[in-house]
């Protein structure tokens, strides 16, 4: 029997937190014995929905934690409304979050919150050494030197829930094997303790003269596509919030939906895998999946080339983040083989989708280039959703903000925090001289 879990949900409210809390619940019921306990659920505004989500769960959540400093009162009484009190302590603002990732009693953590707010207790989280499913992509965008030297140091086990980085890792499973059989001698000075960590980590050391995971050529990361695949620029150029929130295949929050119209997920998902499998950006590459069943690929040096399939539903990732090196039934349903599949891979179209060169360009070049990338993206999404800029704008928004900053090739933390801000009131200075009309 695989042992249980005791889990701290960051994000349990959005889409990755219910997924993950679903995720849990059916392993419970698959093996009521092994120990699986959500530990922690973490929320910042709706606050009745996080209260229903410890509510639910079996046992009750130890923590509950209300990121928002503002919403205390509420919060105690929703939790006395739904009979929690006693049950369920309260923690409460942005320092909660880390609390919660660094419990002593909590093994795995699932960074399941948006954006540049996850980064603390993600970073906490991996410095704890956690086991940690990361779908807060943005944290290794903003800081990913930072956040794989924490968890080489403290040997936290980075587990990907973005799907496309969940598949590379199960295709690696060759690779790491080939890599795990080899002994230290023969890999060359000094691997064998790097190819430990590696291993443990997940990431493959492309660029290194000690190649841990021998024989991998390239990774290929697959796109939707989004909305607007088929889409004229002119189309795209014009599109509202409500075309871009409309994605044909995945039901995501609102940010990452936005981020997949324009591609910027995409472009965010490259750098991500360049710090997760610490390859270089030019053995990355992408190509657009419209069916969202294939979810990466990896080519080795020989030409082969091995895929993870499966439908579209983010329970597959997030429960092999969970059980991993196990595998458990899932409540994701499991491809349809009685009809017609059809699976087509399309180039990519930098020139409609211009956000995909900056993630390159970014990948290339690292140090501080991630997180003004970021901060412009995370600025620019809620104006257009506002409609104070056009689509078209986000890319073009994030494009000028890293024209504008000074790259420094190894930031600290500090210095990548203080871009952050920066990179934000850039881009929305940028905003002002724009005009929808
Ligand atoms: P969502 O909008 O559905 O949920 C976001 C969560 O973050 C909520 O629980 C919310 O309370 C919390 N949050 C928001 N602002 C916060 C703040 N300032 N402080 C603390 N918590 C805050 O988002 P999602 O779609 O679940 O995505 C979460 C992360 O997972 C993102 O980084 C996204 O890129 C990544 N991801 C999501 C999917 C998906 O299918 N949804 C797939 C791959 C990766
Ligand atoms: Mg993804």
């Amino acid at each position: 029997m695989t042992d249980g879990r005791r889990i701290a949900i960051l994000g349990a409210t959005g889409s990755i937190g219910a997924a993950t809390l679903d995720v849990v619940a059916n392993l419970q019921r698959h093996a009521p014995d092994a120990g699986w306990r959500v530990m922690s659920v973490s929320g910042h505004s709706r606050i009745e929905e996080l209260v229903r989500s410890a509510e639910a769960a079996s046992p009750k959540p130890r923590t509950i934690v209300v990121s928002d400093g503002q919403k205390i009162t509420e919060a105690e009484e929703e939790i006395s409304r739904h009979g929690l009190t006693g049950h369920c302590q309260l923690d409460t603002g942005a320092d909660a979050l880390v609390r919660a990732a660094t419990d002593p009693e909590v093994d795995t953590v699932v960074a399941g919150i948006v954006g540049r707010a996850g980064l603390e207790s993600t970073l906490a989280a991996v410095q704890a050494g956690k086991r940690v499913g990361l779908a807060n992509k943005e944290t290794l965008v903003i800081a990913g030197p930072v956040v794989t030297a924490a968890a080489t140091s403290s040997g936290s086990e980075l587990l990907p829930i973005d799907s496309e980085h969940s598949a590379i890792y199960q295709c690696l499973a060759e690779a790491r094997g080939l890599a795990s059989t080899r002994s230290a001698s023969q890999l060359g000075h000094d691997v064998g303790s790097s190819r430990v960590t590696a291993e443990a980590n997940g990431r493959c050391d492309f660029g290194s003269p000690n190649h841990a995971f021998p024989g991998v050529r390239r990774l290929i990361l697959t796109a939707s596509g989004g909305p607007f695949l088929n889409s004229s620029s002119e189309e795209i150029d014009a599109a509202t919030p409500a075309e871009a929130l409309n994605h044909p295949t995945w039901d995501m929050g609102e940010k990452i939906t936005i981020d997949s119209a324009t591609m910027m997920n995409k472009a965010l998902e490259i750098i991500e895998a360049k710090w997760l499998f610490d390859v270089p950006a030019d053995r990355i590459e992408v190509v657009v999946h419209p069916q969202s069943i294939i979810h990466s690929l990896v080519e080795f040096e020989d030409g082969s080339v091995i895929a993870q399939l499966s439908p579209p539903d983010m329970r597959l990732p997030i429960q092999y983040a969970l059980t991993y090196p196990h595998r458990l039934p899932c409540p994701a349903p499991p491809l349809e083989r009685t009809q017609r599949w059809d699976m087509s891979l399309i180039p990519v179209d930098l020139e409609r989708f211009p956000a995909l060169e900056l993630g390159f360009e970014v990948a290339r070049v690292g140090g501080t280039a991630g997180v003004v990338l970021n901060g412009a993206n995370e600025t620019a999404v809620p104006l257009f959703l506002s409609g104070k800029i056009r689509f078209t704008d986000i890319a073009r928004l994030c494009k000028q903000t890293l024209q504008d900053h000074n790259h420094e090739s190894a930031p600290s933390l500090a210095r990548l925090l203080e871009l952050d801000t920066w990179s934000r009131q850039r881009a929305a200075q940028l905003a002002e001289t724009i005009s929808v009309a």
